[in-house]
């Protein structure tokens, strides 16, 4: 028996783990310190009223005889399809078809799964820095790894350049880690690339709904072309709190097809296959999300968080710390000031203002030299985190 000897060749990444060792340090050392975690990446809203009561009313259903619900269908039921499908439309005026619409548990596992449909040999291109489950999950696989550096001298928006030979291109928009989202000119550009040389655009649109500016695209389908180059995958997560809830949904388009083959067509296999899908309470929930009353709540939830956002611009533009992100993303990327680098940052930022971040070299290479703020805490803590870096380095 032989095992999977790829998963050897992971890196170990101690990112959260060294930043929890290195709190709990400074606690045991300075009892009663105040903290302020402003590296939160998970949402801290509630869940909406009408995903409350769309849960609520949909268990009730599955406890009597005419309401129950067993096995749904793998591609998530009809009435979810159909509402995501309408949401394009209004949000963005995309028209998808509903068979082109797949539900799912997280975007970690769509991610991840939708690697079972291309070959191993294909070569794969990720930004650097990077959401670390696009570089894992690869490496699990044994494909090889390009890394396209996300500097300022790009604007975080790495770009395909002259003998760049890539077959998978993960884009990530608005990105985490750093907040910097592809305008309409620089997706069309990475769309013709993947067109011309026959490459997969799998684009992860996680952080959709913290879009304002009308020049960034909130699917990658506004731009022409990219129904015959481009999966697409968003989730409930962020945009209405549903990380603890679990539902997500990947867009493989029909007009998808590589060897002859339609991508669409594998997926719903390798999903029929492998996956019995996402519970009836949870879908309906997340439909209620997505019709009026719904949307506008968790829409509140996002206003909230981007007012955070914006109190922590203000303060990074007053000390003159150039960052990206933040306006159509709850992430700031902050270059650390008088040239530190990532983690002696953090240490100084902890002892100093009680204050957590997250040390951008924990996402890759290129993150050196900078960390990352989320705007998930409450305007409370985050406007007192601002106050305390402001007063120690004004
Ligand atoms: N994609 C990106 C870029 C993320 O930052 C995250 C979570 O932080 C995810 C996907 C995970 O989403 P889900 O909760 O749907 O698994």
């Amino acid at each position: 028996m032989k095992i999977n000897k790829h998963y050897m060749d992971i890196e170990e990444t101690y990112l959260f783990s060294e930043v929890a060792e290195r709190v709990r340090k400074f606690m045991a050392e300075n009892h009663g310190a105040a903290l302020i975690k402003m590296g939160i990446g998970d949402v801290t809203r509630p869940l909406c009223p009408a995903a409350v009561e769309a849960l609520i009313k949909a268990s009730e259903e599955m406890g009597t005889a005419e309401g129950f619900h067993g096995y749904g269908p793998e591609q998530g039921y009809e009435f979810l399809r159909d509402e995501i499908s309408d949401y394009y439309e209004r949000n963005c005026g995309v028209k998808l078809f509903s068979d082109e619409i797949f539900i799912s548990d997280g975007a970690k596992s769509d991610l991840g799964n939708i690697l079972d449909i291309f070959d191993v040999d294909n070569v794969v291109a990720v930004t650097d820095p990077v959401y670390p489950v696009y570089v894992d999950t690869n490496v699990m696989a044994g494909r090889k790894i390009v890394k396209l550096s996300a500097t300022s001298d790009n604007a975080f928006l790495p770009m395909p350049f002259p003998g760049l030979e890539a077959d998978i291109i993960y884009l990530c928009s608005p990105n985490n880690p750093t907040g910097a989202a592809y305008d309409r000119q620089r997706l069309q550009i990475w769309v013709d690339y993947a067109n011309e040389h026959g490459s997969v655009i799998l684009f992860d649109a996680a952080y959709e709904s913290f879009i304002s500016d009308p020049d960034v695209p909130r699917s990658i389908y506004e731009i022409e072309g990219s129904r015959s180059c481009a999966i697409e995958f968003c989730s409930f997560s962020k945009t209405a709190g549903f990380t603890g809830v679990r539902c997500r949904y990947t867009i493989v388009p029909a007009g998808l097809v590589r060897d002859g083959v339609q991508l669409r067509k594998m997926w719903l296999r390798r999903q029929t296959t492998k996956f019995n899908g996402v519970s009836y309470p949870v879908q309906r929930a997340a439909a209620a999300c997505l019709k009026d009353a719904g949307h506008k709540q968790i829409m509140e939830n996002i206003a909230y968080y981007k007012e955070n956002a914006r109190i922590m611009a203000e303060t990074f533009e007053e000390l003159k710390w150039p960052f990206t992100g933040g306006k159509n993303s709850p992430y700031l990327w902050v270059r650390c000031p008088g040239g530190m680098k990532s983690w002696a940052f953090f240490d100084d930022l902890l002892s100093r203002a009680n204050v957590i971040c997250t040390p951008g070299a924990g996402f890759g290479e290129c993150g050196e030299g900078y960390v990352r703020f989320t705007s998930f805490n409450t305007h409370d803590n985050t406007i007192e985190a601002m106050k305390r870096i402001r007063e120690i380095f004004s």
